[in-house]
């Protein structure tokens, strides 16, 4: 395991091509982009949606002795002939007795679930099946015939053997691995620390919610989105607010920006108008590895270093901003912090919608809806309008659809990729 953060390559890494396509992106993206973030330990208390950096082994066996997965009798199961199934009770033990209990020959033990199996026993009847007397002062048990040796009965180890992994280095701790990280009794682990991004709104057209509108004006979107899709990848966000269209603004806030951050986020003024300075700013401040891609939405897209701070531009328009930040972003941050390269899965489902004509060599990512058909069978219906800054087809849709670069036109039934939003963590 690294104990220091690695370093981005630093040369100057310029495609020569008019615009790239979406998986010469990502190729780009997933060559350049290392963990960058180091190691730190906390405990298992804090440890919710944080990147494992060293794996879990069991120091011992889960469950750590052999135990019963019922109340009710334990047994030998070899002494089921001998006695006929009647027992006489010898013991009675539960949950979190510590004694070491050995039970003679032919007999049995009053048991409850998680009780360790006393010496001497190896199946356990339920309660429900047994029949308990008593004569001359003494309890017996009647067992039914037919139990297997062995039955509710949880072995020790059955769950996890002791020095194999229980959790991997790169992982994600979802609320089950908390589980068995604390089912081996550790209480620190070592996770990397979070990424901490700067998120950065352009656009003199900007205010921020609360501010009186003027005609003219546009309430700053994109910092809600983006700021807490980047808090629920687990990264440390800073708001650096809104910048208006000027180089000298842009450059300042992003080389501001460098000195404690691992990455930034910025949205608009992407392009190469005269209103747009980013990509100037990234060239005069850094590198820029990736602009323009043949997608939609999301064409102007760029991403870069200033030094070893990641940048993403994206472009300004709302639904761009999103997809981009599914498609590159959200990636590409897992990997910067530890947890590796996660491609979202695509799911073939027939449309429901018809486009009579595509424009090849992009690839176009749809708002997808998820509808059931007359058979209860699944179908894609396309939010309507095509528009990249309306925010209502985002929340009407349930995913994106993929259409790739060759396909012209769609038909009625045509298999398409679906992207789930729930494969971005937005459920
Ligand atoms: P730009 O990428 O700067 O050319 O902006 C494209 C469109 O997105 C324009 O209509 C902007 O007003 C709009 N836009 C830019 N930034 C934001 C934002 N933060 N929130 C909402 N809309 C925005
Ligand atoms: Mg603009």
């Amino acid at each position: 395991m690294r104990d220091k953060p690695a370093k981005l390559i630093d040369d100057c890494f310029i495609h020569d091509k008019d615009r790239l396509r979406h998986e010469e992106a990502l190729a780009i993206l997933m060559e350049r982009l290392v963990p960058i973030v180091e190691p730190e330990t906390i405990s298992l208390a804090n440890a919710n949606n944080r990147v494992l950096a060293k794996s879990i082994i069991a120091p011992r066996n889960i469950p750590a002795f052999d135990n019963s997965a019922v109340d009710g009798y334990a047994y030998a199961a070899s002494d089921f002939e001998n006695t006929g199934g009647f027992f006489p009770l010898t013991a009675r033990i539960a949950a979190g007795d510590t004694d070491k209990i050995e039970v003679p020959a032919n007999t049995a033990a009053r048991i409850f679930t998680g009780a360790k199996m006393p010496l001497g026993t190896d199946t356990v009847a339920m309660q429900e099946d047994c029949e308990s007397h008593e004569q001359d002062g003494t309890g017996f048990i009647a067992i039914p015939p037919g139990l297997r040796l062995g039955a509710n009965c949880r072995l020790s180890g059955e769950d996890v053997a002791a020095g194999s992994q229980v959790a991997g280095s790169g992982e994600v701790l979802l609320p089950q691995d908390l589980a068995a990280i604390a089912s081996t009794g550790i209480a620190d682990i070592s996770v990397f620390k979070r990424l901490r991004i700067a998120c950065v709104s352009t656009g003199n057209e900007l205010l921020r919610p609360g501010e009186t509108f003027q005609d003219g004006r546009v309430y700053d979107s994109n910092h809600f989105m983006i700021s807490s899709l980047l808090e629920r990848t687990g990264a440390k966000v800073t708001d650096l607010g809104i910048h208006p269209d000027s180089a000298e603004a842009i450059n300042k806030a992003l080389n501001d920006a460098t000195t404690d951050h691992d990455v930034i986020v910025t949205t608009g003024g992407a392009s190469k108008g005269e209103e747009d300075h980013l990509i100037d700013a990234l060239d005069t401040l850094g590198k820029r590895h990736v602009w323009q891609l043949a997608i939609k939405p999301g064409r102007p897209m760029s991403f870069g270093q200033i030094g070893n701070t990641v940048i993403f531009v994206l472009p300004g328009n709302p639904v761009a901003a999103f997809v981009c930040f599914l498609l590159y972003v959200m990636p590409s941050l897992t990997r910067l912090s530890g947890a590796g390269w996660q491609t979202p899965r695509r799911f073939p489902i027939p449309a429901g919608f018809e486009i009579p004509s595509k424009k090849p060599d992009r690839r176009e990512f749809l708002r997808g809806i998820l509808e059931m058909d007359e058979q209860g069978k699944p179908i894609l219906k396309k939010f309507q309008r095509d528009g990249s800054g309306l925010i209502s087809g985002l929340r009407e849709a349930d995913g994106l659809i993929e259409v790739h670069e060759e396909v012209t036109k769609i038909s009625t039934g045509d298999m398409l990729n679906f992207i789930p939003f729930s494969e971005f963590g937005l459920i």
